[in-house]
């Protein structure tokens, strides 16, 4: 990473505001470079989600710029939607479809042809273990293998940028494990990885870079131990509880109130 390259997503002063008058993005500037692991971390409510379909053509900006691999997401949606990978964090599957299905008409959609379509289909079902229930519905899947399906669909077409939202909500243990090893073996491979989490520790192991956003801006950016300094605290957390104006909720300060009590 030269900061030469093309980035992944550069976003310049992107402006969000809906018909109903909310303005969701107020001049967000952010710089993915191409092969990078970000974070992006925030409140609910504080644009996350709109950042994201703005970026895959789902929303509108109002003003402002984004750029996937140097394509524009409004004046160049094609080339731009074929270099992202969404996940996104509800499980929009259709359930009347087969898994193998699922993934066919997703690459289809995106228009690669037959043959590789059914190639890359086993080998993702074959990576996300799931080659035994290819033929079923996936309505008849597990919570686990929905979340599975989810990442192999949006791998089909072999983005270039991946984003995952909140991919790992409401998982075991393991599955949660799972998916970080196969996200960090996808990002190693060269994908670059836009990650919406809740989970500060996900984003802490996984993640190069993290921005935080609230009230519709990027109000940090860096690695964890960069965003703990600007906080003028210890962990990522406690930088995030400052974010979010609950510091009292800081585990450190739990554990003293617990040593006064005891
Ligand atoms: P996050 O993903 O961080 O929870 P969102 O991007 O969903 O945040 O929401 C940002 C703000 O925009 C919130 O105030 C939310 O209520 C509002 N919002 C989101 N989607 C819409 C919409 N389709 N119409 C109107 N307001 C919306």
């Amino acid at each position: 990473m030269n900061g030469v390259s093309t980035p992944a997503l550069e976003i310049r002063d992107l402006v969000k505001r809906y018909p109903t008058g909310t303005e969701a993005l107020r001049g967000v500037g952010l710089r993915i470079e191409d092969g990078e692991f970000f974070g992006l971390l925030g409140p609910n409510g504080a644009g996350k989600s709109t950042l994201i379909h703005c970026t895959t053509g789902l929303a509108m900006p109002t003003s402002g710029s984004i750029e996937v691999f140097g394509h524009d997401a409004v004046d160049h949606y094609e080339e731009a939607r074929l270099a992202v990978g969404l996940a996104p964090q509800e499980l929009n599957l259709d359930w009347f479809l087969t898994l193998e299905e699922s993934l066919d008409y997703h690459a289809g959609y995106f228009g690669m042809p037959k043959r590789e379509r059914r190639e890359r289909t086993a080998e993702l079902l074959d990576a996300f273990s799931l080659s035994s229930k290819k033929d079923d519905r996936t309505r008849t899947l597990s919570g686990g293998m929905k979340r599975r399906l989810i990442l192999a669909r949006a791998l089909m077409h072999r983005p270039r940028l991946l984003i995952l939202d909140e991919p790992t909500a409401g998982v075991d243990v393991e599955l949660r494990l799972e998916l970080w090893q196969y996200v960090q073996r996808i990002n190693a491979e060269g994908t670059t990885i836009l990650l919406t989490t809740h989970y500060l520790e996900e984003a802490e192991q996984l993640c190069d870079r993290i921005a935080f956003i609230g009230d519709g801006q990027i109000v940090a950016e860096g690695t964890s131990t960069e965003l703990a300094a600007a906080y003028g605290v210890t962990s990522l957390e406690d930088a995030y509880l400052e974010l979010v104006g609950r510091k009292e909720l800081s585990r450190a300060k739990i554990a003293d109130v617990a040593d006064v009590a005891s």
